[in-house]
């Protein structure tokens, strides 16, 4: 792949093995992922987790030791054990998307940094959930989708290090675009956890990019609406807050009708585009084109945040839109030519968030990540060969 070019906007990725590792350790994520890709938790960081990828005592109740099927045992293993953003990683890797981007190496954030959204007490039963009572638990909602697992708090500070570290990058001038794929968590309230997110990175980030920046705008196209990140920020006029999502009778969370704005002094900075399981892909491109454009116009912020979740896409198991990955990369296009491509350039910074088919993900972050590198024109058609190639079948095709 040819190395940027110097009007290509300077592009951080925001990762390493330990941020991956924290992050794919959601257990409720890979029961999801189960119906795709069997079993399986992974692990942690090792220096906090231990665990080895060498380990082959799944292998001892087998008769074949030849090198060969060890092998081939150990390969299979890895592919069900993986977690989502192992698989994303290795996919940008093997794309050669790394030449087009800067790689920084984030720090799990303290938790003075987190006490910036979040109460002190919620933070600490996180950090001692196995002490606390039901009754605690229940009053934070460390329930259901987002019960707690051994070192959740330390998950959660490597997903908010990361964003935050992202929101540093632009701060300091040092990228023009700082993306961070393990975050995206949208639904954690100051006090609340939920639906796999506990400590909300983007609030923190932008809370952050306010600072240097003045005014920010988030636009969060998850197919779940960002709850949490809308609460926060539900009263300012200094973030713009856009949600684009699926809501319907039963759908998670239930919240973000198109007549919830904003309050007081927020009245109007808080913007929801509601879609039902009929809505076609068109009617949300078009939609997604119009409140965004509208709204930069409007609001000509410092700094934009993408929450660019990829549970809207058909193939997703929790979702009930019908996006295609194009889709997906129709709408970064139009974020970063307004961000970057213009005469003023506006710092742009992306998370991920959902996606639980994990090869439709990966393909779409890839892509995603090429459309923000301006690099997609030398994007390989097919999957590169690699450690999770057979997860691609049957057609390998890559875009
Ligand atoms: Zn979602």
């Amino acid at each position: 792949m040819d190395p940027p070019k110097p009007e290509d906007a300077r592009v951080t990725l925001v990762t390493s093995r330990n941020l991956v590792r924290a992050s794919d350790a959601v257990p409720a994520h890979h029961r999801i992922a189960d119906v795709r890709h069997g079993r399986g938790l992974t692990a942690l960081p090792e220096d906090v987790w231990g665990g080895s990828d060498e380990d082959e005592s799944a292998d001892e109740d087998s008769a074949d030791k030849s090198p060969e099927r060890v092998r081939a045992r150990k390969r299979r293993r890895r592919r069900c054990d993986a977690g989502r953003n192992e698989i994303v990683q290795a996919l940008i890797t093997a794309s050669g998307l790394l030449n087009r981007v800067k790689v920084v190496e984030p720090q799990p954030a303290s938790l003075e940094a987190a006490r910036a959204l979040h109460e002190d007490a919620y933070l600490q039963v996180l950090g001692a959930f196995e002490e606390a009572s039901r009754e605690e638990l229940m009053a934070y909602n460390l329930v259901d989708d987002a019960a707690p697992f051994p070192h959740v708090l330390q998950h959660a500070l490597w997903i908010a290090g990361a964003s935050l570290c992202a929101a540093a990058e632009l701060a300091a001038g040092s990228a023009d675009i700082a993306v961070n794929l393990c975050g995206g968590r949208h639904h954690a309230g100051s006090s609340r956890a939920s639906g796999f997110c506990f400590v909300n990175d983007i609030v923190l980030a932008a809370q952050e990019l306010q600072r240097r920046f003045g005014r920010v705008m988030i636009v969060d196209i998850d197919v779940h609406h960002g709850d949490g990140t809308e609460r926060a920020f539900l009263h300012s006029n200094k973030v713009l807050t856009i949600s684009f999502h699926q809501r319907e009778p039963g759908f998670f969370p239930g919240t973000g009708d198109s007549s919830c704005r904003g309050k007081g002094k927020g009245e109007g900075y808080n913007v929801n585009v509601p879609f039902t399981h009929e809505s076609d892909r068109a009617a949300f491109l078009f939609a997604f084109e119009k409140v965004f454009r509208d709204s930069f116009a409007f609001f000509s912020p410092g700094a934009v945040v993408f929450v660019c979740g990829v549970d809207a896409l058909k193939a997703d198991p929790r979702g009930g839109l019908s996006l295609e990955a194009e889709d997906i990369v129709a709408c970064t296009r139009i974020i970063r030519e307004l961000c970057v491509d213009g005469p003023t350039r506006v710092p742009l910074l992306v998370t991920g968030a959902g996606g639980y088919d994990f090869a439709a993900a990966a393909k779409t972050w890839t892509r995603v990540v090429a459309e923000l590198a301006n690099a997609q024109s030398s994007l390989p058609e097919d999957v590169p060969e690699h450690e999770f190639f057979e997860m691609y079948g049957p057609s390998w095709r890559l875009r």
